[in-house]
C-alpha cells in the first residue's frame, strides 16, 4: 500500500509561511496532479514529499509509515526532474543504474532492470551515448528510466515535459500515460499544463496561495467547481464571469437578469439566496452559443485558431465575454450578435466565491 497521506502539513522558509496546513489523501496507485498558479506551492509541497525539504510542522506518511524525518533515500520514493539531472560525464545506462549501484545491488540485477525499463521507454539503442549527444525528449525518458530502475513505492514528478516543444510533449504525454498503466505506481505530478493535469490525472489537488481549494477528478472540477477561483483556473481558454442579480428565487433554483433584459434559471445546490441578491454568473466560453433570440452583444475582437474561432464580445452593460466556436466562423469586429447560455451550464458564485 503506497498510499501518502499530508495531515496539517505547513512549511516555512524564515518568517514566510508558504504550505498552510494541507491535509491529502494520495491512494495506492493513484495519479494525482497539482496545479495552481505560480508561486502557489506546488514544488515545495512534492519537494516535502520527497523530502528535499523539511515540514514546519504536520505528519508525512508513505506505505503507512511516518516519513517525517527520513531522508528522501529512505523513502521509497523516485523524482524526475524538469531538468532531467543526469550526470553528463555518463551513459545513459550509467545514469540509470547510477541508483542501483550505489545501493550496492547485484550486477545482473541492474543490468536486467535497466535493459527492461529502456525497453518500456524504447531507448534501448541509446544505451550508450552520452546526455550531450541526446535530445531534450531522449534525456528525460533516460530520467524517467532511472527512476523506473528503483522500482520506487511513489514516483515524484516536478514539471517533467516544460522544457520539451509541443509535439514532443503530446509525444511525451502519451508515454507517461502508458507508463502509468503499465507501472500501476502512486504518482504525483506537478504541473501548470491543464490538458497534462487533465488528461493524465486520476484526481487533480488544486491549490492557491499554500492552501488547497478543491480535490477531484478532473471532469468533477470541470463541472462542479467548488468556488470562483478553482472555476476560473480550470478549463482553457478560461470561464467568464458575470455581475448579475436574481430576480426570482425558488427551491433548488435561481432566476437572475442578464445584461440586456433577458432572465436565465440556473439549478443550485444550496438554499437560494433573495430576490436582488447580487451574484456573480460563470459560464464557460464553450457554453455560449449563437441564436436568433438572446443577449444582445457586439464584437469586439476575434482570433481564428482554423478548428475554432474566439470572439471578444461586449454586452449591453459593457461586461465583456469569450465566446468559443466551432470551426472557421465568417465573423468580424463591429458584427452584432445574440447569445444563448442555458442555466445547465452556468455556475453561480456567492458575494466570497463560493459556487452556489
Ligand atoms: P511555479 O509554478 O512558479 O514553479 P510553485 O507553485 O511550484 O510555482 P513553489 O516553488 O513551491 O511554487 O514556491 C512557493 C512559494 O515559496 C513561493 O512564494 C516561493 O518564492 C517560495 N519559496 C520556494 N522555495 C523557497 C526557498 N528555498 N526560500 C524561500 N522561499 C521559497
Amino acid at each position: 500500500m503506497a498510499a501518502v497521506t499530508l495531515r496539517g502539513v505547513r512549511k516555512s522558509f524564515g518568517r514566510f509561511e508558504v504550505i498552510h496546513g494541507v491535509d491529502l489523501d494520495i491512494r495506492d496507485g493513484e495519479f494525482v496532479a497539482f496545479v495552481g498558479p505560480s508561486g502557489c506551492g506546488k514544488s515545495t509541497l512534492l519537494r516535502l514529499i520527497a523530502g528535499l525539504e523539511d515540514l514546519s510542522d504536520g505528519d508525512l506518511s508513505i506505505d503507512g509509515a511516518l516519513v517525517n524525518d527520513l531522508p528522501p533515500a529512505r523513502r521509497g520514493i523516485a523524482m524526475v526532474f524538469q531538468s532531467y539531472a543526469l550526470y553528463p560525464h555518463m551513459t545513459a545506462y550509467d545514469n540509470m543504474a547510477f541508483g542501483l549501484t550505489l545501493s550496492r545491488t547485484d550486477k545482473r540485477t541492474i543490468e536486467e532492470r535497466v535493459r527492461a525499463a529502456a525497453r518500456l521507454l524504447q531507448i534501448e539503442n541509446l544505451l550508450e551515448r552520452k546526455p550531450r549527444d541526446l535530445s531534450g525528449g531522449q534525456r528525460q525518458r533516460v530520467a524517467i528510466g532511472r527512476a523506473i530502475v528503483r522500482e520506487p513505492k511513489v514516483f515524484l514528478f516536478d514539471e517533467p515535459l516544460s522544457n520539451l516543444d509541443a509535439a514532443l510533449r503530446v509525444q511525451t504525454r502519451m508515454e507517461i500515460a502508458k507508463l502509468k498503466e503499465d507501472l500501476r505506481a502512486t504518482m504525483i505530478y506537478v504541473t501548470h499544463d491543464q490538458v497534462e493535469a487533465m488528461t493524465l490525472a486520476d484526481r487533480i489537488v488544486v491549490l492557491n496561495a499554500g492552501r488547497v481549494e478543491q480535490v477531484g477528478s478532473p471532469l468533477d472540477l470541470y463541472h462542479r467547481p467548488r468556488n470562483r477561483f478553482v472555476a476560473g483556473f480550470i478549463g482553457s481558454p478560461a470561464m467568464n464571469f458575470l455581475e448579475v442579480a436574481v430576480v426570482t428565487a425558488e427551491a433548488g433554483a435561481v432566476t437572475i437578469a442578464l445584461p440586456g433584459g433577458a432572465t436565465l434559471r440556473i439549478p443550485v445546490d444550496g438554499a437560494p439566496p433573495p430576490a436582488g441578491t447580487r451574484l456573480t454568473l460563470g459560464v464557460r466560453p464553450e457554453h455560449v452559443g449563437v441564436a436568433e433570440q438572446g443577449m444582445p452583444a457586439t464584437v469586439l475582437a476575434v482570433e481564428r485558431l482554423g478548428g475554432e474561432t474566439h470572439c471578444h464580445v461586449a454586452l449591453e452593460d459593457a461586461q465583456r465575454m469569450l465566446v468559443r466556436m466551432e470551426g472557421d466562423i465568417p465573423i468580424s469586429a463591429g458584427d452584432r450578435l445574440r447569445l444563448n447560455l442555458r442555466g445547465e451550464t452556468a455556475h453561480l458564485f456567492d458575494d466570497v466565491g463560493q459556487r452556489l
